[in-house]
């Protein structure tokens, strides 16, 4: 069987034919020529018309996806048009590459493919491509699904933030989370109004319009644009969210009171066990279970935030909106008579202020919840730690896409991976 055999198996170019193939035995690579059909017209690059031939340029060489370990290039002498339509001279379309890329469309698809199941280094390290090529093959991808993705009919999205280069930098997200389709949609830079303002703009105002169930945490900028734009929607203040910042307090809790043990030169009872208060106690077994049974039995300032803690957890058991608003009432309550746990109190405090969307959480039947949300963010936080390094935000937000936003692929990808 001839390799053209093959070839023309996997993909075939209109107006374009396999010639002669050459394997060079000492770098082990196979070099294919490609020639344009007889009487074939060269296509306009920028405007797609056929034109009469100009010249030619010189050969290059295009990257296919590797068979056996062996490299596979194609040979082409690209040709240049006398574009009527354009009124200039200009270098032909070829239906395999783009612009100047030295890679096949079919391999760009082939490693993306790859580089969503591998690190980028390791695709690039199994494939003996460089990371640049890599990159530009799963920036390829990405902007291919994107332009080509359908974002009709999303009716329910949450928002959420990501913090990336441990500081204060942050990406706001915003994920579809409807029963049928779950994804990344947007990104868009800090975590501003006018941040989430842009994503309105992005989707425009008759999708806004459409959507039902807004999913966001607490933060002040969100609520008050979501409130905006979104006011046919309910808006659901997120479980996932919710329990993070009572996380935070009861840490809080735990840390001042280090300190202040420290400060009055008493033993460090409460030394790394950050873990051991932060966990469910359900799910807690062996000697951290035991050491917590031992801080229990102390009179500190974290216990009793842990207890509270714990005892918020039955919030999530209500089925009816109106226990659940009890309970709320009775739990803040509970927490606002401890004078000596302020960072609690001030979680009690943002709770009630909240307490409206928060019970929208019971009316929509926890259908839109943490789950989903808390998934998509630690997988983002993963790919953005496996990014580390990335030198450029566009890429970033490339990875993120490429590993979150379920997008189509261009269908020369299915014959060759
Ligand atoms: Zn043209």
């Amino acid at each position: 069987m001839h390799i053209k055999t093959l070839l023309n198996h996997v993909t075939k170019f209109k107006s374009f034919v396999f010639q002669d193939s050459r394997l060079c035995r000492d770098s082990n690579k196979l070099f294919i020529h490609v020639e344009p059909r007889r009487n074939s017209k060269p296509l306009c690059s920028q405007c797609g018309y056929p034109g009469a031939v100009y010249d030619h340029l010189n050969q290059r060489e295009f990257l296919l996806p590797p068979i056996w370990n062996i490299v596979v290039i194609l040979l082409y002498t690209m040709r240049r048009v006398n574009c009527e339509h354009c009124g200039k001279v200009i270098v032909e379309r070829v239906p395999w590459a783009t612009g100047k890329s030295p890679v096949t469309k079919q391999f760009a698809a082939f490693l993306g493919s790859w580089a969503r199941k591998l690190s980028w280094k390791d695709t690039a390290e199994s494939f003996r491509v460089s990371w640049d090529i890599v990159a530009d093959a799963v920036t390829w991808v990405v902007e291919w699904g994107l332009a080509n993705r359908n974002i009709d009919n999303v009716t329910a999205i949450g928002v959420d933030e990501i913090q990336y280069h441990g500081g204060h930098n942050y990406l706001t997200l915003v994920y579809q989370i409807d029963r049928h389709c779950r994804r990344l949609l947007w990104i868009g830079k800090e975590r501003k109004k006018k941040t989430l303002y842009a994503f309105c703009d992005f989707m425009g105002e008759q999708r806004c319009k459409a959507i039902e169930f807004v999913c966001s945490d607490m933060w002040k900028a969100y609520i008050t644009v979501i409130a905006d734009r979104f006011s046919n929607a309910v808006h659901v203040l997120d479980r996932f969210h919710i329990v993070g910042h009572l996380n935070k307090a009861v840490d809080n809790v735990r840390r001042s009171e280090v300190k202040k043990l420290r400060d009055a030169g008493k033993p460090a009872y409460l030394k790394k066990c950050r873990w051991v208060f932060l966990k469910k106690k359900k799910r807690l077994w062996g000697k951290p279970r035991a050491r917590l049974r031992e801080l229990l039995e102390m009179n500190l300032r974290t216990v009793k935030a842990y207890l509270f803690k714990e005892d918020f957890d039955h919030l999530w058991t209500y089925k009816s909106v109106t226990w659940a608003n009890k309970f709320i009432n009775q739990w803040t309550k509970d927490v606002m008579r401890h004078r000596s746990l302020p960072e609690l109190k001030k979680f009690a405090r943002m709770i009630r202020g909240h307490q409206d969307l928060i019970l929208n959480y019971f009316r929509a039947k926890k259908e839109f919840s943490s789950g989903i949300v808390e998934g998509f963010n630690n997988k983002a936080k993963l790919t953005i730690r496996k990014s580390y390094g990335f030198r450029s935000d566009k890429l970033r937000e490339i990875a993120l896409y490429h590993t979150l936003g379920n997008l189509p692929v261009p269908e020369i990808t299915h014959r060759f991976v």
